[in-house]
């Protein structure tokens, strides 16, 4: 899989070369590629960003160097990506989003700073692909980068050979649409905190029913909005 990434501050993404993204990316699972927006800004200073029509405070980043930057990047492969822009005014990222992309050939990430970026990059982008945006949730953060490193983070973990262990993926929070039931190792007893007495007999069964009973507990302190979703979607038979 390929995954560009365009930002002002490609140091920023300097994580992706550590631990599983990148392992996969020396495996050669996983093409990553970091790019610094200037190289598409013109002028002494490298302008990036303008202050906006209508006035307001800060500044937005210019429609001519996005459409330059996205032109060059995603019209560099032998399929059309599909283009993800980090925002708080996205729809949230959610497994399932994550679990989509990861089936996708090509990803690339457009990261805003300052107040955004001009809004006409986007619908320009759609005219030649499929374009979402997306947010980490209900806060605001400086810049796209660090949605950016969380989306790359999500994705690779389910793109096959990613994971020793792909099963660990299928179990995981979120996949059945619950949050993952409580886990211990060894030891069995720790400062008299002793691992459920289910989880060492040794019945399969057991063990399984005891953590679908705990995830769906757990959830519903948590998450109630997760088992919502679940009841709209599949009724009562989801809670089997
Ligand atoms: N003026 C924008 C608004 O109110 O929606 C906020 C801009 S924010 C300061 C700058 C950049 O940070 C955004 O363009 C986006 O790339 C990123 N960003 C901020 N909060 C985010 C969030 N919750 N999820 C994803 N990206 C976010």
């Amino acid at each position: 899989m390929r995954i560009d990434v365009v930002t002002i501050f490609p140091g920023y993404l300097a994580p992706l070369d550590e631990a599983i993204v990148g392992r996969a990316r020396r495996a050669g699972l996983l093409d990553v590629r970091v790019h610094d927006l200037r190289g598409w800004a013109s002028g002494v200073h490298k302008a990036v960003d303008d202050s906006p029509y209508g006035g307001g405070p800060g500044m937005l980043m210019t429609a001519p160097v996005w459409g330059a930057a996205l032109d060059e990047v995603t019209g560099s492969g032998d399929t059309v990506p599909r283009l993800l822009v980090p925002t708080p005014a996205g729809a949230p990222l959610t497994q399932e989003r994550v679990a989509g992309w990861a089936r996708e050939p090509w990803l690339v990430l457009a990261c805003g700073r300052y107040e955004g970026i001009d809004a006409r990059v986007l619908s320009d982008a759609r005219r030649r692909m499929p374009v979402e945006e997306v947010s980490l949730g209900d806060y605001v953060l400086a810049g796209g980068e660090v949605a950016a490193l969380v989306v790359v983070e999500a994705v690779s973990r389910l793109v096959p050979g990613v994971l020793g262990n792909p099963a660990s993926a299928e179990l995981d929070s979120f996949s059945d649409g619950l949050l993952e039931a409580p886990a211990y190792t060894r030891p069995e007893r720790w400062r008299d905190l002793d691992v459920p007495d289910v989880l060492r007999g040794g019945n399969h069964a057991v063990v399984d029913r005891w953590r679908r009973d705990r995830s769906l507990e757990r959830t519903a302190a948590v998450r109630p909005d997760l088992l919502d979703a679940l009841l709209a979607r599949h009724g009562a038979d989801a809670f089997d």
